[in-house]
């Protein structure tokens, strides 16, 4: 089992790489908002590049929160603990999605999957 000083390098480790993901992503989305492309076809694809880059920043900037939650509850003594139960989350859980805030029960019913 990892502990806890092993378990927050982790999460920080990750949490720059998301935040240099998302001003990579921010960077591309403002690059090409720039001079606007004089052919139609061209611009189309630029909107449809920016959407994704959107989606992408979207979902970065989620993982981002969620990691600095996780975060903030290891500095509570919460990490591990389930948000919506209180049941302890399980290393196995934890080992796949580090900054996980819920436990298998909980998660699948709020993913409904
Ligand atoms: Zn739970």
């Amino acid at each position: 089992m990892q502990n806890d000083e092993q378990l927050r390098e982790n999460l920080i480790e990750m949490l720059e790489d998301l935040n240099s993901r998302l001003s990579k992503i921010t960077h591309d989305v403002t690059h090409v908002d720039g001079p606007v492309s004089q052919d139609f076809a061209e611009q189309a694809v630029e909107n449809e590049n920016n959407e994704v880059l959107d989606a992408l920043g979207e979902a970065t900037r989620t993982d981002i929160a969620k990691i600095k939650q996780a975060l903030l509850r290891m500095d509570k003594g919460e990490y591990g603990v389930c948000q919506a139960c209180g049941e302890s989350i399980g290393n196995e859980r934890l080992a796949v999605i580090p900054f996980s805030s819920l436990c298998v029960k909980c998660a699948t019913l709020v993913e409904g999957c």
